[in-house]
């Protein structure tokens, strides 16, 4: 065992936490991922889910954060992406909606309080 870690970590894969991007995956790819016991974390550590947090001001692993940051960028990139698309069930302002969610999620995890870059 690794013994006590004191650090609250992301999950490798920060959209699982969101329920409303689990759903809107869900509905565009089918993918549904069920709340494991244990977790990867961004910095690759095995830890139980409760020592994640998606909540950017919890999270107090520095390679978590990071990991955080370019996990939501991505994601943010990928939902606009997403609502470019013809055949889309989710309206355009809804996908700017939940891709600025994700921007604004990846500062706090920057630690920024303004937009920048
Ligand atoms: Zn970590």
């Amino acid at each position: 065992m690794d013994g006590a870690d004191p650090h609250i970590h992301v999950e490798q894969s920060v959209t699982r936490d969101d329920a409303r991007v689990r759903n809107l995956l869900a509905g565009t790819f089918g993918l549904v991922g069920d709340l494991p016991g244990t977790v990867t974390t961004g910095c690759g550590l095995s830890v139980p889910y409760a020592m994640t947090s998606g909540r950017p001001e919890s999270v107090t692993c520095l390679t978590c954060r990071e990991h955080g940051r370019t996990q939501h960028l991505g994601l943010a990139e990928q939902i606009e992406r997403l609502g470019s698309m013809p055949g889309t069930v989710i309206t355009g302002a809804q996908m700017s909606q939940v891709a600025e969610h994700h921007r604004d999620l990846a500062r706090r995890f920057a630690g920024e309080c303004g937009p920048t870059t």
